[in-house]
Formats: structure tokens, sequence, C-alpha cells
């Protein structure tokens, strides 16, 4: 059996690992574009703040592909993929033939639209070398933009504000995290970083960037110039579809699959930051976009690639973090656009310590934000993902104190 992955992050190491342990005789290749040793890209952003003094988040040993008895194709990017022929296709025109294949590219940044991003000192966050590129930025820099109000856009400010420098977070919409949590909770997180020395900016995007080779300023779209040395965009991601052909293979945002990870083509896979599967709360395809989805995505991809039959049971979008003294845990449909359907139940925020929102669709919760009472999470997220539905008035669940744990 010839099994190839494309891919090298987390999703794809995952598959390779799964794999293996069923099949030891396979052939098992990985065509990956970085040629780092696999690590952790959620920790890039230690390496910008100066806790990984060496610039490396190793999450497998060094020899990896050799213990494995993996071919590792590194430093290079697929450009296709023929269904019919069954191979991958590489840049210098070489084919690569399969008999199962995993899609685990994972996704790029999504692009800034604005003029100048090809000056220096302007980057991206995705990558380990994006890490590297912006400590080596840092020597003379004093004033650093971060655009974006997502947990990307956090990372890179609170590392720039751990090496010195003053930061400036530019928002394009109301609030940060916009994508998780409602305005309370929104409020009370730009109040958090505020107080804790960054400078906010809501609603205001970047229309072009000026400098002489190198960024000394941005020009919003409100026509305000900010003169900046260092420039971090964290403005959301898009899955890597380029190589894909989408007359063969279905591709809504990301590739779609079913519940074996298994795209419209049989024997073709896709999981991680690069696949559409159910997402729980929802009940329908969503890409949630999480390191340990595309760990367990990869693993049960791999187990299916290797001959077991092992169904997903779908994904939940979920995030814990600290904003400063804030304690911030999202759950499921935190925020649904359209309330329609919905019953929303919120006790504290404005001007509190603590904020506790529920959203229930019919009786069963969907959705949640706890703001520095997190412990009950974990049931919470049990309850989500259970679908459990609710024997208690709603109100109950709103007074202090409330085990959600009866609730299971
Ligand atoms: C700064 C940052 C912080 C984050 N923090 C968190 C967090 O706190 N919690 C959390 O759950 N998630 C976090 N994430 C998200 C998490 O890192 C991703 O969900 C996860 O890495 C997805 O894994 P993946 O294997 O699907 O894709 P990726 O990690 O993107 O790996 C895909 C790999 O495929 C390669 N590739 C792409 N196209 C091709 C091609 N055509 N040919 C060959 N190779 C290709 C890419 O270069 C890449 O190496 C964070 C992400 C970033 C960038």
């Amino acid at each position: 059996m010839k099994h190839v992955i494309i891919g090298n992050g987390i999703a794809g190491v995952c598959a390779a690992e799964a794999i293996r342990v069923l099949d030891e005789s396979a052939e098992l290749t990985i065509i990956g574009d970085e040629t780092f040793p696999p690590y952790s890209r959620p920790m890039i952003s230690h390496v910008l703040e100066g806790s990984q003094p060496h610039g490396k988040l190793p999450i497998r040993s060094e020899r990896f592909y050799d213990e494995l008895k993996i071919k590792a194709l590194l430093g290079r990017r697929a450009t296709g993929i023929d269904v019919d022929r069954r191979q991958v296709l590489l840049p210098d025109g070489a084919a690569v033939d399969f008999d199962t294949l995993l899609i685990a590219a994972g996704a790029d940044p999504r692009p800034l639209v604005a003029a100048g991003t090809d000056l220096k000192n302007i980057f991206y966050m995705r990558t380990q070398a994006h890490a590297q590129q912006q400590v080596a930025a840092l020597d003379g820099a004093r004033r650093a933009l971060v655009l974006g109000g997502g947990l990307v856009g956090f990372k890179a400010a609170y590392g720039l504000l751990k090496r010195g420098l003053s930061v400036t977070m530019l928002i394009s919409s109301g609030y940060p995290l916009s994508m998780q949590v409602d305005p309370v909770a929104g409020r009370m997180i730009l109040d958090a970083l505020m107080r804790h020395g960054l400078t906010v900016e809501v609603g205001v995007s970047v229309r072009a960037f000026e400098g002489n080779g190198r960024v000394r300023a941005a020009v919003t779209d409100a026509g305000t110039r900010l003169p900046c040395d260092l420039v971090i965009i964290g403005k959301g991601v898009l899955p890597v579809r380029d190589f894909i052909p989408r007359d063969r293979i279905k591709v809504d945002l990301g590739v779609v699959v079913d519940e074996f990870m298994q795209t419209s083509v049989p024997d073709i896979y896709a999981a991680g930051d690069v696949a559409e599967s159910v997402d729980i709360a929802r009940g329908r395809p969503w890409i949630n976009a999480l390191w340990p989805e595309a760990a367990s995505q990869g693993r049960l991809a791999g187990l299916n690639m290797a001959g077991r039959t092992v169904a997903y049971p779908g994904s939940l979008s979920r995030n814990v973090m600290r904003v400063f003294d804030l304690d911030v845990l999202t759950l499921g449909i935190a925020n649904p656009l359209d309330e329609t359907g919905y019953r929303i139940l919120q006790t504290g925020g404005d001007g509190q310590r603590t904020y506790r929102r529920l959203v229930f669709r019919e009786n069963v919760l969907v959705g949640a934000v706890l703001i520095n009472a997190i412990e009950q999470g974990g049931v919470l997220r049990a309850l989500i993902e259970n679908q459990v539905p609710l024997r208690l008035p709603a109100e109950m669940l709103m007074r202090p104190g409330f085990n959600f744990g009866q609730l299971l």
C-alpha cells in the first residue's frame, strides 16, 4: 500500500503515526512545505516573546521521519492532484503515486488587502519562520501595530509588549474576539487589554502602509497616520485549496469530508484546518481551526486510510485563554449572528469581575461564554457535545454557584 500525506503539520503527523501503528510495512510519504521537524504552531508566539531562546518548538524527535520509516519530501509544495492517475504533482514535474491520500495542508493567513504590504517589517504569523523573522526585526523597533483582534492578534500583541514595544492593536470589528464572544464579553476584554498597556482602536482598518523600503507608518481607512516600525497581521486564515482539483474533489470553504474524513473521492481524505467536517453545535459542516481538532482528525483519517473504519463525532469550537487578569472560556455558538430560534441568558459583565452567557437552541445548550469563573467549562462542554436536553427552568442555571454537573 502507498499512503501519501500532503502537509507536515499536526494533522499530517498524527495521520502518519496512526497509519504506522496499523501497518508496519506500508510505503508512507509526507510532502511538506516546511522544513522544520514537527513543531507546535500555537506556541510560535513564545519565540516572539523570547521565552524560547533557541526559536524551536519541537513536538516530535528530530528523527521522527526516520523512526517511522517515512519518506519525507520536505521544502516542497504539492501543486496538484491527478485523481484518475492517483498521483500528487510536484513543482519540478515529478509525481508521487498513491493508493490513499490525505490532504492535511492546513491554512494560510488571510491576505491583507492594502497598499505597501511588500515593505520590510510587515509580517503574517503562521509559521516558526515568521516568528523568527519577527524576532530579527525587533532590533531598533519601538512602535508596533497588530492588525486583528483574534487569538493570533492577542498572542502577537502580548509577545511584543513583553519585548518592551509600544503596541497598538487595530480591530476592524467593534470589539476584540468578535468571532468567539458577544459584545458584553468583548467590552470586558477590551477594557483588560487597555488596562494592561495596549492601545486598542476598534472599527478601524488599514488601507496603506508607508515607508522607504521598511515600514514607517500605516494609514487607516479614517485617514489617520499611525507611525510604526513593525506590523503583525492576524486577520484570520483560509484553508489552502490552490492545488485541489475542484471539479473532482468537493470544496466549500474547506475540503468537504464525511464522518470518516473521506472527501467526495474514495481513498482521498482531508483533515485539520483544511477540512470542513460537521460541527456538533451547529449540526452542519464547519471549520473549527483548532490544534486538538486537527490532531484527532488526522489520527482518525490515518486509521481509516490504513483500513480500520472509525467515525468522527464532529468538532466543537472551544477556546480557553488568559487575557491578562481575565480567564476567558468560549464554547460552541457563543454569538449567533441571527438570534432567531436561540434563547440567551446572561449574568454579570459590564463593571463586574465575572460574566456567564449561555446560548440554547430549543432546550439544548449550544454555546457559552464564561469570564473569570470558568471551572465548570468542562461540564458545559459535555452538555453541548452530548446534546443533553435541559430538564430544569433555564433561569435556575444563572443562580450563583449553580452546579451544572447535575444536568448531565
Ligand atoms: C499564532 C497561532 C496561534 C494559535 N493558537 C492556537 C491555540 O491556542 N489553540 C488552538 O487550538 N489552535 C491554535 N492555533 C491553530 C492551530 O495551530 C491550527 O489549528 C493547527 O496548526 C492546524 O493543523 P494542520 O495540521 O491542519 O495545519 P497546519 O498546522 O497549517 O499544517 C499544514 C502544513 O502543510 C503545509 N502545506 C500547505 N500547503 C502545502 C502543499 N501544497 N504541499 C505541501 N505542504 C503544504 C504547510 O506549510 C504546513 O506546514 C494557532 C495558530 C497560530 C498560527
